[in-house]
């Protein structure tokens, strides 16, 4: 255990980790249970183009969602592509600046452009009280992102769009098996985006799907998916290919038979945190309702650099240096990524909160690869740098400012 500021790694110290911790490591399910499915597979040389395993997945998820029509993807972004597509979005498209940027990418893509808007500061989803001054005759609808897991302000949202005739889909790629006033997300709005990117909670290797209620949606997205074959040499649509191999798919499946650990190991770890960083001033973890199911994987907190000096980005740096990767989820916002920083310079100007949050945010280990110990060792370092804050912070100052900056950038969002 580090007692005192000199046992920092940064300070000379020897780091905590021999390896380093990722904030988010893959769960995975039973390896047997995924090798049988493999061997299944080689022996009916069915691969891809809506195989059995594809069949049972969507169904699978169909029924824990409790929403019609499920649509596996080839991964979150080409789902997120396609159900844009298939709900005729043109012109302008609000959603958060706030989120990962395959959302904006996923507008950008098809030349419809993303308004930027503003989060409420308390659930870090889209402000609905901000959305109606970004409406214009352009607009065609709003995609609200359950970040964190924890769902937008569904009812108001679905309002909005109601009184002003615009579409509503949800960017759900963190919220696999968590719910909304006791229904589970994926079957609000006119359809629901997941990612099954390893990153995320529930994963297939890499994929996606849309959930939506809408037959004739659902028939579309289905041909758009597909190259818009509805049959033997016959194409009735303009499409793409959106499809889920059966490979991914087998991986979806034995994922999901393990869901309810996954569950249970990081509501551990996120109890684990709550404890280690009881009453520290100037740090608050993530809050989670409850009464709501929810699959606890993010471990974010915010830091009031007024009470804990040491800043976010100093924090990040001591953090790495024990070879505890946290990261700087989502920095710096889409507004200020590329090609939008160049298309809407000012768009910052409208989203105060977002640009107070970005400052603020990080996010820690957590998932099947961390337990107990390596968390409380996490969060005594945690303690440690902001505890003599002052101290820290002077010593730290002229510290490698530039090496976090770096290492993100080689690093990629892939770990
Ligand atoms: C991961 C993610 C995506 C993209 O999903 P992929 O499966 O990686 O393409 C989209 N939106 C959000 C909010 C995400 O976190």
């Amino acid at each position: 255990m580090k007692e005192n500021i000199d046992d920092l790694t940064v300070f000379g110290g020897t780091p905590s980790f021999q390896e380093p911790l990722h904030v988010g490591r893959p769960n995975l399910g039973d390896r047997e249970r995924l090798f049988e499915r493999i061997n299944d597979m080689l022996d009916r040389k069915w691969l891809s183009n809506n195989g059995p395993y594809v069949q049972e997945l969507e169904q699978r998820i169909s029924e824990l969602i409790g929403v019609k029509h499920c649509i596996a993807m080839c991964n979150g972004t080409v789902a997120l592509e396609i159900a844009i597509r298939s709900l005729e979005l043109k012109g302008e498209v609000i959603l958060p600046s706030f989120t990962f940027v395959a959302t904006a990418h996923a507008l950008q893509w098809q030349e419809i452009t993303p308004v930027f808007c503003d989060i409420d500061p308390k659930t870090h989803t889209i402000d609905p009280a901000c959305i109606e001054k970004m409406i214009t005759p352009r607009t065609t609808g709003i995609i609200g992102v359950h970040l964190w897991g924890r769902p937008c302000d569904i009812v108001a949202l679905e309002k909005i769009a109601d009184t002003h005739h615009l579409k509503l889909l949800f960017d759900a790629a963190h919220g696999f098996g968590c719910s909304y006033k006791g229904r589970m997300l994926g079957s609000f709005g006119n359809a629901e985006v997941f990612s099954f990117h390893p990153t995320k909670f529930f994963n297939s290797c890499e994929g996606g799907a849309i959930v939506t209620n809408d037959d004739a949606l659902a028939a579309k997205i289905r041909l758009m998916k597909n190259f818009g074959f509805s049959g033997y040499d016959n194409v009735i649509y303009i499409g793409t290919n959106g499809k889920m191999n059966e490979m991914s798919a087998l991986m979806g499946l034995t994922n999901l038979e393990s869901m309810a650990d996954f569950i249970a190991v990081n509501y551990e770890n996120y109890k684990s945190y709550q404890r280690g960083l009881d009453s520290l001033a100037g740090i608050s973890l993530i809050n989670y309702d409850q009464k709501e199911k929810c699959n606890y994987q993010y471990i974010l907190l915010e830091i009031d650099e007024s009470v804990t000096h040491v800043n976010r980005d100093q924090l990040v740096d001591i953090l790495r240096a024990e070879n505890i990767l946290a990261r700087r989820y989502f920095y710096p916002g889409c507004h200020r990524m590329e090609p939008y920083r160049s298309y809407f310079p000012n768009a910052g100007l409208m989203l105060p909160e977002t640009e107070r949050l970005v400052k603020r945010v990080l996010s820690f280990p957590t998932g099947t690869a961390v337990g107990p110990d390596e968390i409380s060792k996490i969060c005594q370092i945690t303690r440690l740098a902001v505890q003599y804050g002052p101290e820290v912070k002077k010593r730290l100052s002229g510290y490698a400012a530039n090496e976090t900056t770096k290492s993100m950038v080689f690093e990629g969002f892939a770990v």
